[in-house]
This record gives C-alpha cells, sequence and structure tokens, in this order.
C-alpha cells in the first residue's frame, strides 16, 4: 500500500496531510499525484465523489507552484461557490506550511469588490467558478497568460449546469501550452465532447471506475400515490430516528415548502435552495454539519460542496430522470467506509426514471412497504426506551428532588410505572399512527410481497423461432395449460430450435407433464428443467446478465416489467398500469435509532 512518504510531494505538503489526519493516499490520490509529479500533459481522472480529488490535484499544483512568480499559474474551475469556498478551504489547509502561496476564490453571489481586490493583490492559484472568472477576465483583473495548469473540477457537474459556452470562453484566455486536468465523477457523452474539444491526447485515469455508486449504500424504492409523497417521507424519517440525511426536491419552491412542513410537523429539518442568500445558505449548511438539523431539504445545485461525509440517508423526493444525478446524489452516503442509504419515493409515473437508474447503477432498486403505523410505533418506543438506559443520571443533583418523587409514587408498581411513563412520553405518537391508512397500492404491495422469496424453474422446449414461436405466443401457450391460476413467468429466451422459460419452481412437476400432454401447434413438446430453480435475480453479476438478454424487449413494452408477471392478467400493460418493478424486500433501514418528535 503507497503511502504519502513514497509520493516524492514537498515535505510541507507531507506535514500538512499528516495534521489533517491523512494516513495513506487515497485510490484517486495514489494515481494521480505521482502521475501529476512527472507529466505535463492533460489528463482525464474519475473517481467517485467523495474520495480524496481535491487532494489528487491539490497537492501536485501546490507542489508545482512558483511562489516567486507574481502571476496567477493555476486555475481551478468548479460549478458552485459552495464548492470553489471548499477546494479553497481545502487547499489553504494543504498548503498549511507554505504561506506565501496565495490563493483567491472567486465567485458569484457575493460582492466582487472584495474578490477584485484580492486578485489585485496577486495570486498564484485561482479557484473559481466560471461565470465570475469570466467577469474578472472582461474587467481585466484576472489575467491567465502564464497559467500552466487548469483543473475542471465536477466537469460533468459544471456541463449538467449550462457552463459550457462559459468554459469555451475563459479557455481562448489561456495559452495552448498548459496542462488540463479534468476530474469527474461521471463521464457522460457532453463532458466527453468537452474533453475532446481542448484536450489533446489526454490520459485516463480511472479510480475503481466510474461513479457507480459505492457498494455499501443500499438503495431501496417506495410506491404511493402522489398526493401521498409527504406523508410516505415522513413515516420513512419516523421510521429511522437517527436519520441525518439530505432529501432532494426538484424546485426552490417545494424544497421551501416540504422544509416548512417538515418543520411544523416537529422535524428538525431545514431548507437549502439558491433563493436564500450567501449568509443564510451558510447558517443552514452550519447547522446541518453540526447536526443540529437532521433533514436538509435542498436542491442538487445548492446541496454541491456541502461536505458532510456521514449521511446515513439520501431521499429523492422524485426519482432524478438523469441517472448520473441519481449517482452524485447517493454517492453523498456511504462515504469513508459507513454504509449509506438512498431511498426514492416514487409514484407509477417514475417507473422509467428508475429503470434508467437501476441500469446505470448496474443492480437492481428494491421495493420497500411504506412502513406502517405499528411498525413505526414500535421501532420508536424502542428507541426512547434505549436513550432511557443510556441516559447520564446525575444522582447528586437529581436525588435532592427525588425522595418527594418516590413517596408520591410509591402506590404505583413498576409495570405501573413504566406503562404511564411510556405513555406520557408516547401517547401522541400512538395517537398520529393509530389506525393510519397503506400508503401502499394494495395490489402492487401484494404482489411485491409475493415476490420476495420467489423461486423460478428455468424450463426448457422444443419450440422456437423455427416454430414461429414468440415470447407472446409462448406465454399463451403455458396460460392454456391451466396448472393454476397465477403462475408467475420469469424470463423467456428465445432460440432457433428451442425456448428457455423461467415459471413459479412451485408448479415443475405439473407444468412439466403439461407441456409434454399438450402439443403445440402440432408439435409434440418435449419439455425438461435446466437448472437447478434460482432465487429471485437479485445479485449484480444476475442481473448485468438479464441486462444481456435484450431480446425480451421484442414481447413487452419497452416500459414494462418482463418477469414476475401474472400470466392470468392477459397481455402486459402499459406505462403507468405496469406492474412495479419487483425486488427482494429488505429489513427495514435502520434499526436503533432516536427521536421523540410527535408527528
Ligand atoms: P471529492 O472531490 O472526490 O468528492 P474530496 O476531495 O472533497 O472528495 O474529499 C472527501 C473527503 O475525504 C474530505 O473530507 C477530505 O478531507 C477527505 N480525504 C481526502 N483525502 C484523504 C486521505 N488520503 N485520507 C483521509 N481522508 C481524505
Ligand atoms: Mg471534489
Amino acid at each position: 500500500m503507497t503511502k504519502f512518504t513514497d509520493l516524492t510531494l514537498p515535505e510541507p505538503i507531507l506535514r500538512a496531510a499528516r495534521d489533517l489526519g491523512f494516513e495513506k493516499p487515497t485510490p484517486v490520490q495514489a494515481l494521480t499525484i505521482p502521475w501529476l509529479l512527472e507529466n505535463n500533459s492533460d489528463l482525464i481522472a474519475l473517481a467517485q465523489t467523495g474520495t480524496g480529488k481535491t487532494a489528487a490535484f491539490g497537492f501536485p499544483l501546490l507542489s508545482n507552484t512558483d511562489i516567486e512568480s507574481k502571476s496567477v499559474q493555476s486555475l481551478i474551475l468548479c460549478p458552485t461557490r459552495e464548492l470553489c469556498l471548499q477546494i479553497t478551504k481545502d487547499l489553504q489547509a494543504y498548503a498549511k506550511y507554505l504561506p506565501r502561496v496565495k490563493m483567491v476564490a472567486v465567485y458569484g453571489g457575493a460582492p466582487i469588490y472584495k474578490q477584485k481586490e484580492a486578485l489585485l493583490a496577486g495570486a498564484h492559484i485561482v479557484v473559481g467558478t466560471p461565470g465570475r472568472v469570466n467577469d474578472m477576465i472582461r474587467q481585466n483583473v484576472l489575467h491567465l497568460q502564464e497559467v500552466n495548469q487548469l483543473v475542471l473540477d465536477e466537469a460533468d457537474e459544471m456541463l449538467n449546469m449550462g457552463f459550457k459556452d462559459e468554459l469555451f470562453e475563459i479557455m481562448s484566455h489561456i495559452p495552448e501550452s498548459k496542462q488540463t486536468l479534468l476530474f469527474s465523477a461521471t463521464m457522460p457523452k457532453d463532458v466527453e465532447h468537452l474533453a475532446n474539444s481542448f484536450m489533446k491526447g489526454a490520459t485516463r485515469l480511472s479510480a475503481g471506475g466510474e461513479d457507480k455508486g459505492a457498494e455499501n449504500i443500499e438503495h431501496f424504492f417506495y410506491k404511493v400515490q402522489a398526493r401521498d409523497k409527504y406523508l410516505a417521507l415522513k413515516r420513512i424519517a419516523d421510521m429511522s430516528p437517527k436519520i441525518y440525511g439530505i432529501i432532494f426536491c426538484r424546485t426552490r419552491n417545494e424544497t421551501q415548502d416540504i422544509a416548512n412542513k417538515l418543520q411544523q410537523d416537529g422535524y428538525n429539518a431545514d431548507a437549502l435552495h439558491g433563493d436564500l442568500s450567501q449568509a443564510q445558505r451558510e447558517l443552514v449548511m452550519q447547522r446541518f454539519r453540526s447536526k443540529y438539523v437532521q433533514l436538509l431539504v435542498a436542491t442538487d445545485v445548492a446541496a454541491r460542496g456541502l461536505d458532510v461525509d456521514d449521511l446515513s440517508h439520501i431521499i429523492n423526493y422524485h426519482i432524478p430522470t438523469d441517472p448520473d444525478i441519481y449517482i452524485h446524489r447517493s454517492g453523498r452516503t456511504g462515504r469513508a467506509g459507513k454504509s449509506g442509504i438512498s431511498i426514492s419515493i416514487m409514484h407509477s409515473k417514475e417507473a422509467g426514471a428508475l429503470k434508467a437508474v437501476e441500469k446505470r447503477l448496474g443492480r437492481e432498486i428494491t421495493w420497500q412497504k411504506v412502513p406502517g403505523g405499528r411498525e413505526i410505533c414500535q421501532k420508536q418506543l424502542f428507541h426512547f426506551i434505549d436513550s432511557v438506559e443510556k441516559v447520564e443520571v446525575d444522582e447528586e443533583q437529581i436525588g435532592t428532588f427525588l425522595s418527594n418523587v418516590y413517596k408520591k409514587l410509591s402506590w404505583m408498581t413498576r409495570e405501573e410505572l413504566i406503562q404511564r411513563f411510556v405513555a406520557v412520553e408516547f401517547n401522541r405518537f400512538l395517537n398520529y399512527y393509530k389506525d393510519i391508512p397503506d400508503l401502499d397500492n394494495p395490489v402492487q404491495a401484494k404482489r411485491q410481497e409475493a415476490k420476495k422469496d420467489f423461486k423460478f424453474s428455468t424450463f426448457r422446449l422444443n419450440l422456437g423461432s423455427k416454430h414461429g414461436l414468440t415470447k407472446r405466443d409462448l406465454m399463451r401457450y403455458v396460460n392454456q395449460l391451466k396448472v393454476s391460476r397465477g403462475i408467475e413467468i420469469g424470463q423467456i429466451n428465445i432460440f432457433g430450435d428451442y425456448c428457455l422459460i423461467e415459471l413459479d419452481s412451485n408448479y415443475e412437476s405439473e407444468l412439466l407433464q403439461a407441456f409434454v400432454s399438450n402439443k403445440y401447434k402440432g408439435v409434440t413438446v418435449e419439455a425438461s428443467v435446466g437448472k437447478a430453480p434460482k432465487t429471485q435475480h437479485s445479485s449484480k453479476d444476475d442481473w448485468k446478465e438479464r441486462r444481456k438478454t435484450k431480446k425480451i424487449d421484442d414481447y413487452v413494452d419497452h416500459d414494462t416489467t418482463y418477469y414476475g408477471r401474472n400470466i392470468w392478467e392477459g397481455t402486459p400493460k402499459k406505462g403507468k398500469d405496469k406492474p412495479g418493478f419487483k425486488g427482494k424486500k429488505k429489513i427495514a433501514p435502520d434499526s436503533k435509532t432516536k427521536r421523540k418528535k410527535t408527528p
């Protein structure tokens, strides 16, 4: 394992890294730092969010800075002011023992004159958002003729935010000979295009592939009616009394609205969005960082640059239509070896987006039933009792008050006492959650539940495309066997002279019998069961395999679940009517938790 000391970094930087508690380089640092110390050609580095990209470029940048020069030598561009401040702060920490290196942050939404003054006083490294950087160039306070290193941090996000033209504009002021470093968590087409436009023969380094969402993140979705989303959100939060997470909303209005409602309902929640002043935003972020605020309701843009490492939950109030955004969001939990939970609260029209995200993640997102009142009360009660067990009691202080209390309560038994004391804390909660309705569509919920431990057997039949067999024909044929109502059909693959079809393994022998005694269009059917019945497709590899067998799409509507269909329901339904994606149910997120607020 590489150590920082192996990286031929200057001693002051090594010392700063030690002060920061950086013991060894992260994978992206181990790859890029030595490379950057040796090369001055262009670089594209891909690594997940939270993997230490700032130091990956920051350490070499600082090592290369010529403090005798008075010109700007490095320009770091990033999408938001929060990120800009964050990077500057990080670089300052890395340069703790290099006090003569001057850094200036230039970003919108703050008075320009101070930043101008700072630039005029001289800077070796400028960290900026594209719009403000261009302003500074136009106003002739930022001169980039001597820049030899340009960093595009979070390039994907800069393009998402529409900074393409600004970037090209800035580029035209920087010498051709510069070294360009592009850092990104994802590499969508437009970033590829950007890289091709102004980077030449760039080396690509990828630390553990692109941002696919760390393995230690669990992904769940809940499916409710659009109007029930807020209720579902509350129940999810109540199910995890120790929740510490970000709820992502689409618009500033929605963000504020949800935060207001949560606050009114007694949650530690606050909103972070672009309508707030810089000072307000900073206050909110500070309250969130210190965990005074447990639930931060935010837009994507506003949440950028909020460097919080130990989020327990990411909640998508709507599943994003761009899978990269989903990955970015969920990448904010499960960091630093901790586990995380990424939740999407969906209504049926968002199913297409879910599929796109699953494809991008390379794994299934698991359906979860919206917690019911009983479950939530149990969880909260347990949490409450747990905190009673753990509370510190200052016997000396409290003891002086207690003798009268003991006397007053002496007529009660221990059990009565416990009952009352739980009731005091808990009655409002119980009342709220008494008889609350199920938020899941009952039909879908039943179907999803049934699929939890479902097993398919793979049948091989001597019928194939040469018999004119289509998937629809095959479904019909199986349907006509009338072995039992509600047999689940899994994946179907049709080849030249045979086909494979997955069917409910509970009916294996009956189905085999029925196949061989029912001709198909005059053909005597031979049937066998292939592999041992396998469990529900859930492992990552299995899922990838499934994705490769695209053929099934000929049969079903593109947006339709193609296995686990109840064949007695007739032809697959389209769009919003389609059955939810099935998945294995997992235990509810978070089990030992706190919150005593009543909803
Ligand atoms: P990214 O830009 O890839 O999202 P950051 O550079 O913001 O990630 O780093 C994420 C967190 O990891 C920061 O809190 C940073 O201080 C910390 N970090 C960076 N490098 C190391 C390291 N080598 N060892 C321990 N922590 C690190
Ligand atoms: Mg970063």
